[in-house]
């Protein structure tokens, strides 16, 4: 469907039964949950799908190693059963994911391998394969980059790795196909009441300022970190409930971390934990916990969190990764649950909490994204209480997601790419550091909402978050065929290219 046919609709239907603010995991995993429900659902999304906190996770389906280590049994429990469900019904985007923790001393050895123990247990029948005790020679051929001065040992365990945009972009068809309706670059600017219960939204077309006032039953506001802003639409004096916290990554060549075993460090200085994982023929580095007062929409690393990243792995690899080896560098910001500002961030809550205000209005802060499908399962038995809804059971715990496939692929578009294999340019590459495919740009804009070229660069394919230089590059290719697909002038086409050329300095 056109953006113009979906505008149509948004305009043409009187009233929805669910109307979600927020396009990312937390929005994403509402809406679908009522569309499968039955409920006509509307989403809508100021800027792009996963814009937001969801396309800049250390993207890991996990219980939480570090949550087990504070005691978090519940959270943890809950975690890895999603992982299952999520591997089984989303099998293009999720797949099992080995770590091996190097130990430099026995005594963490004990320690490591009784908790992943505990880990193993928690999954239960869902394990992914029991955590094991590795030789020093076991643990240097599973990780051949790994510092062996002082090495003891490793242990092995199992979690699982994802595409995060790719899995919201996913969300976003599969709302589609359960006949509601999710759009993009529709800011929500107020909120609209019937007898003083909160009943709708206004919004406006962020492309050509249409305005739009649109009726519902219940609004949802998944708003991630923006969300105290439309809670105060609601009560104007309502204090904040989130506590925002930067967590910032860094992309470095394979050479760093060959094969495909992911590099779990246990004890930073700050009191976390690390990962080096391999992705998407990169490696990806982080993550940090700084404690942020504001919500920029686009917010940059800061340098000594950079430092910090490349430091702590290079205690661990041969080879020191150093500010020259970034291939691009990004931060998320985690909307936790907190009160008061300026605390240490690392043991706020990264669970949800569900509020339902005098006037109706339903909001959650919190979360994670491997716990989406649960939350909002919970987040619409709620909402249906508050909106008067007709209750109907949950429908997601075996819905496959668009384009699954039958058994588990690493092609991230799943059963569409034989749609895609029809379209021009299917095997005409844009760039060649870069697999992405004309054909690839061209789908993106005709199925997949993609209306600049940021939302084909970051968030389809995620050329951004793994080579800046290539994506920065491919750029004048990509806005070419979106001009063609999208009737842009080619003024406006150069405009496209240039905020994106801006946009990529940030990732440097
Ligand atoms: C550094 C980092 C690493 C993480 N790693 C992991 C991990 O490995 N595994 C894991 O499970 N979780 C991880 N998380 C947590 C997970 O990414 C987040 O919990 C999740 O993405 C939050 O999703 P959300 O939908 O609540 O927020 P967002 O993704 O930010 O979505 C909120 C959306 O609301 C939109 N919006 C705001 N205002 C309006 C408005 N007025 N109208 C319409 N739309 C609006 C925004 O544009 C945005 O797209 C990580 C988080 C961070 C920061």
């Amino acid at each position: 469907m056109t953006r113009t046919e979906l505008l149509a609709r948004l305009r043409t239907t009187p009233r929805w039964d669910v109307l979600v603010i927020g396009g990312g995991a937390t929005g994403l995993g509402c809406a679908v949950d009522a569309a499968a429900r039955g409920h006509s659902t509307l989403l809508l999304e100021a800027h792009d799908f996963a814009k937001g906190t969801s396309s800049r996770s250390t993207k890991l389906v996990h219980g939480g190693v570090r949550y087990l280590a504070q005691g978090r049994i519940g959270l943890v429990r809950e975690a890895l059963a999603e992982r299952a469900t999520l591997l089984r019904n989303a099998p293009h985007l999720v797949h099992p994911q080995r770590f091996v923790v190097p130990v430099y001393r026995q005594w963490d050895r004990l320690m490591l391998g009784v908790g992943l123990s505990a880990y193993d247990w928690l999954a239960g029948s869902r394990s992914l394969g029991a955590s094991k005790l590795l030789s020093v020679a076991e643990t240097i051929a599973a990780l051949p980059t790994v510092r062996q001065w002082g090495l003891v040992g490793g242990i092995a365990y199992m979690d699982a790795r994802f595409d995060d945009a790719r899995l919201a972009i996913t969300l976003m068809r599969t709302v589609l196909d359960l006949g509601g309706l999710a759009l993009n670059y529709l800011p929500v600017e107020g909120l609209r009441r019937e007898d003083g219960q909160v009943r709708g939204v206004e919004a406006r077309d962020a492309e050509r300022g249409e305005r739009f006032t649109v009726a519902a039953r219940v609004v949802i506001n998944a708003a991630g970190v923006w969300a105290d802003d439309i809670r105060r639409l609601d009560e104007p004096t309502t204090s904040s409930q989130l506590a925002p916290s930067q967590g910032a990554h860094v992309v470095v060549d394979r050479d760093f971390l060959p094969g495909d075993t992911a590099l779990l460090i246990p004890h930073t200085a700050d009191g976390r934990v690390l990962f080096i994982i391999p992705w998407q023929g990169k490696v990806l580095l982080g993550t940090t916990d700084t404690p942020r007062h504001d919500t920029p929409l686009e917010p940059r690393p800061l340098a000594a969190e950079i430092d910090f990243i490349l430091d702590t792995a290079s205690r661990y690899l041969t080879r020191p990764p150093t500010r020259s080896d970034v291939r691009s560098a990004f931060a998320g910001l985690r909307p936790l649950i907190g009160s008061g500002q300026g605390s240490a961030t690392a043991s706020l809550s990264r669970e949800h909490v569900i509020q339902v205000s005098k006037s109706g209005l339903v909001s959650v802060a919190g979360g994670k994204w491997t716990t989406y499908r649960r939350m909002g399962q919970e987040i619409i038995d709620r909402a249906e209480a508050a909106g008067g809804l007709v209750r109907r059971a949950s429908a997601t715990e075996n819905l496959r997601l668009h384009a699954s496939p039958d058994s588990p692929s690493n092609d991230v578009l799943g059963t569409d790419r034989h749609s895609i294999a029809g379209l021009p340019g299917a095997n005409r590459q844009i760039h060649p550091a870069l697999s992405l495919s004309e054909a690839e740009v061209r789908y993106a804009a005709r199925f997949e909402q993609a209306r600049s070229v940021e939302d084909v660069l970051a968030r389809r394919s995620r050329a951004l978050f793994v080579d800046t230089t290539a994506a920065s590059e491919a750029a004048p290719a990509v806005a070419r065929i979106l001009a063609d697909e999208l009737g842009w002038t080619e003024i406006q086409a150069s405009e496209m290219t240039e905020a994106f050329h801006q946009l990529a300095e940030g990732f440097r």
